[in-house]
This record gives C-alpha cells, sequence and structure tokens, in this order.
C-alpha cells in the first residue's frame, strides 16, 4: 500500500500497518544514513590519505633533490680545485723565472722550496680534481637513479592522488544530496519509531542500530547476540518495535533468500 493514500478506520488498524509501513521507511532513511555517515568518514580521512600520497612523492623528490644540490656542490670544488692548479701554475713559472736571477744560496734553497710547495699544491689540487670527478660521476647515477624512482612513483601515485583529491573536491555536495534522500522516508516514518531510531543513532553516533533478522540469521548484526525464535517470530509480524536484548538495536525483519521457517519450526 503506498504511504499517504490509506486512511485508517480503526485506532488498532492503524497501528498495525503503521508500524509495518514505518519498519520499511526507516530501513530506506537507515540505508541513505548509512550512506552519509560513510561519506563523512571519507570526508575525515581523506585529508591525511592524500597527505600521505603527497609525502611519499615529496620523499621520493627530495632525495633527487638532494643528489642534484650535491653535484651542483661538486662542479663548485672541481671548479676550486681546476683554479688552485691555475694559480699554483702560474706561481711556479714565476718561482722558475726567479731562479735564473739568484745570487745567494739563501735564495736559492728558498725559491726551491716554494717551487716544492707549488708543485705539491698543484698535485694535491689535481688529485681532488680526479676525485671529485669519480664523486661526481657516482652522484650523477645515483641522482638518475632517484628521478627514475621519483617517476616512478609519481606515475603510480598521482592518478590516485588526483581521484581523492576531486573526491575530497565533490564530497560536501555529495553528502548534502545523499542526505537529502532521507527527507523523503522520515517524512513517512511514525514519531515513535522514529525517535526510538534517532535517539539510538545519536547515543551511538553511529547509524549502525539496526539489525536485520530472520529465522535463518538471528544474531544481532551489532552484538552477535542470538535472538530468541519467539522474538524473531514478533519480529516477522512487523507488528511492533522490537530491540534487541543484547544491545538495544532495532530488529528488523530480514529479506532474503532464505525462506522464512514456519513459527512451529522454529
Ligand atoms: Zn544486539
Amino acid at each position: 500500500m503506498a504511504p499517504g493514500l490509506w486512511e485508517p478506520k480503526t485506532p488498532g488498524a492503524k497501528m498495525l500497518l503503521t508500524i509495518e509501513e514505518d519498519l520499511k521507511n526507516l530501513l530506506a532513511l537507515w540505508r541513505v544514513e548509512k550512506k552519509v555517515f560513510e561519506l563523512k568518514q571519507t570526508r575525515r580521512d581523506l585529508p591525511q590519505r592524500i597527505q600521505s600520497l603527497r609525502d611519499a612523492i615529496g620523499k621520493e623528490r627530495s632525495a633527487a633533490d638532494k643528489l642534484h644540490a650535491d653535484i651542483t656542490r661538486a662542479e663548485t670544488q672541481i671548479r676550486e680545485s681546476q683554479d688552485a692548479v691555475v694559480t699554483e701554475s702560474a706561481s711556479l713559472e714565476e718561482s722558475g723565472k726567479r731562479l735564473g736571477a739568484i745570487t745567494t744560496n739563501r735564495e736559492y734553497d728558498a725559491v726551491h722550496l716554494e717551487i716544492a710547495a707549488h708543485k705539491k699544491n698543484i698535485d694535491t689540487a689535481q688529485a681532488r680534481v680526479l676525485h671529485l670527478q669519480q664523486v661526481m660521476e657516482n652522484l650523477r647515477k645515483e641522482a638518475e637513479e632517484a628521478e627514475a624512482a621519483y617517476e616512478k612513483i609519481r606515475s603510480e601515485i598521482e592518478p590516485e592522488l588526483e581521484t581523492l583529491t576531486a573526491e575530497l573536491g565533490g564530497i560536501e555536495e555529495r553528502i548534502t544530496a545523499e542526505a537529502n534522500k532521507g527527507d523523503a522516508p522520515r517524512a513517512l516514518i511514525g514519531k515513535k519509531t522514529l525517535s526510538v531510531y534517532d535517539r539510538t543513532v545519536q547515543r551511538r553516533s553511529t547509524p549502525h542500530v539496526i539489525a536485520l533478522v530472520n529465522h535463518a540469521h538471528r544474531a544481532c548484526d551489532i552484538c552477535s547476540r542470538n535472538q530468541t525464535s519467539q522474538r524473531v517470530i514478533e519480529v516477522a509480524k512487523k507488528k511492533q518495535l522490537l530491540l534487541c536484548e543484547g544491545c538495544g538495536s532495532l530488529l528488523v525483519w530480514r529479506e532474503d533468500d532464505v525462506p522464512a521457517l514456519h513459527p512451529q519450526e522454529a
């Protein structure tokens, strides 16, 4: 019977039919509210998930950037050492010229000491250039690998990141649109049933307050407590709102492919 078309003739009949209609509409409302709840959890979790994906990309980027900075530093050090070779070579040449103009042994010894020092400095700087060039070669290889690792993780993660970012961007609209779907069934549920439902939802801060039961599935979905056969029979009648004795969840008949047993067999 479509809601709203039926006018009760007696209060008793109204109550019996209302509960059945109530429960039907309650399930419709419940499904909407579970979806809204899920969306709100997503809204809460998404920023952190997005951040951790960004961090994963950022970590690879930083590793590659650090290597590029190391390369730049090594390049500078190579230039400095090369400059030292040039400077020391010029000084060596100067010292060589002075060798020809010396008059005393003392001068001779001093210039030879200078020459030895310049030669040593040149050797040191040249050795440093060689060493740094080797370091550079290794750094370039490492940087190449780091760039490849960055590209790999970026191409793996970016599509997901874009999807999640778009999802987060549109989630308010989705929550509103989904929540609006609850208005129609909510308006059709009797005050009493609705207040039991709403109070339980409020108390538990979750719409997971309805347990669907039948003779094949007697365990409460929330607390797992098995409902008595008698209780399941009462739930099947859909004439009153029954609660799980274990946790107070609302019991609603589970419509599924398992055929309900006759009460005498239960
Ligand atoms: Zn329960």
